[in-house]
């Protein structure tokens, strides 16, 4: 399989879908920035990829915030000499009714799922630019293609994501060469129905999780490799990837 960009910055890497993508790039011969606000989980991490033979970097960085995302980029690119895959995956999910008015759970939602991709996609995007070449991966969901009830609003960020994903492969990719991907995941097991706080919905995800097998990490990492592996004239624009039994 054709590797073409080896240095890869992975927002969200502290768990999950980020954890796993990170173990399966750097399995495959990426240098991998690992971001989140865990740095101890980093660190875990990166004991793990090393001992497998592989490279990480932890960076501990806020993505809401745009000046930790940028000392994180600047940290990753003073280490491994550029930036060639951005990763924009953390992400969260508190899943409730509207008339509930979680608010600050919206907002929060706002804030990481869109905003985060934003800050850094803005933060990455002059290295790119200036080689002319790279490949952004956001991850939107299954949530980015329908609307659930009781994720409205975590709906309306991930459909963001696809439309931000569209936007930018139409004005990055003839024009600096650099590659878009949007991955549209079924459920995956991972923390992200920890954060759950409505125990309806909570107990809505315990259930789905025994009608089948969720994907893992790894899985989505798999689909990430496919795309970034791909020949440079050939964009892999989007990846829906279920578990078989979701349907
Ligand atoms: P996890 O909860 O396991 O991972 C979420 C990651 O986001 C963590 O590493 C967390 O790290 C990070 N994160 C949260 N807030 C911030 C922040 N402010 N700054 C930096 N990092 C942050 O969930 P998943 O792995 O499932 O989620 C990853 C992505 O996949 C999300 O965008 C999610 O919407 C999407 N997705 C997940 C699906 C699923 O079924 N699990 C299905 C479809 C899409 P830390 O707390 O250390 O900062």
């Amino acid at each position: 399989m054709e590797t073409q960009s080896k240095i890869a910055l992975i927002t969200g890497a502290s768990s999950g879908i980020g954890a796993g993508t990170a173990k399966v790039l750097a399995a495959n011969g990426f240098k991998v920035g690992i971001a989140a606000r865990r740095i101890d989980k980093l660190n875990e991490l990166k004991n793990e990829i090393t001992l497998s033979g592989g490279e990480a970097l932890p960076i501990q960085m806020d993505v809401t915030d745009p000046d930790s995302v940028k000392r994180g980029v600047e940290k990753l690119v003073a280490a491994y000499g550029s930036i060639d895959v951005l990763v924009n995956n953390a992400g969260l999910m508190p899943l409730s009714d509207i008339e509930s008015l979680k608010v600050d759970e919206w907002n929060q939602m706002i804030d990481v799922n869109i905003k985060g991709v934003l800050n850094s996609t803005a933060a990455v995007l002059p290295y790119l630019k200036e080689q002319n070449s790279g490949h952004i991966i956001n991850m939107s969901s299954i949530a980015g293609r329908k609307v659930f009830k009781g994720l409205s609003i975590y709906c309306a960020t991930k459909f963001a994501i696809a439309a931000f994903s569209d936007g930018l492969r139409m004005e990055l990719a003839p024009k600096f060469k650099i590659r878009v991907t949007n991955i549209q995941p079924g459920a995956v097991a991972t923390e992200l129905y920890d954060h759950i706080s409505d125990p309806k919905y909570r107990d809505d995800m315990e259930q789905l999780a025994k009608q089948m097998t969720f994907l893992t990490g790894e899985d989505i990492g798999n689909s990430i490799l496919y795309a970034v592996s791909q020949p440079a004239h050939v964009n892999v624009s989007e990846v829906f990837v279920l578990p078989t039994e979701q349907g």
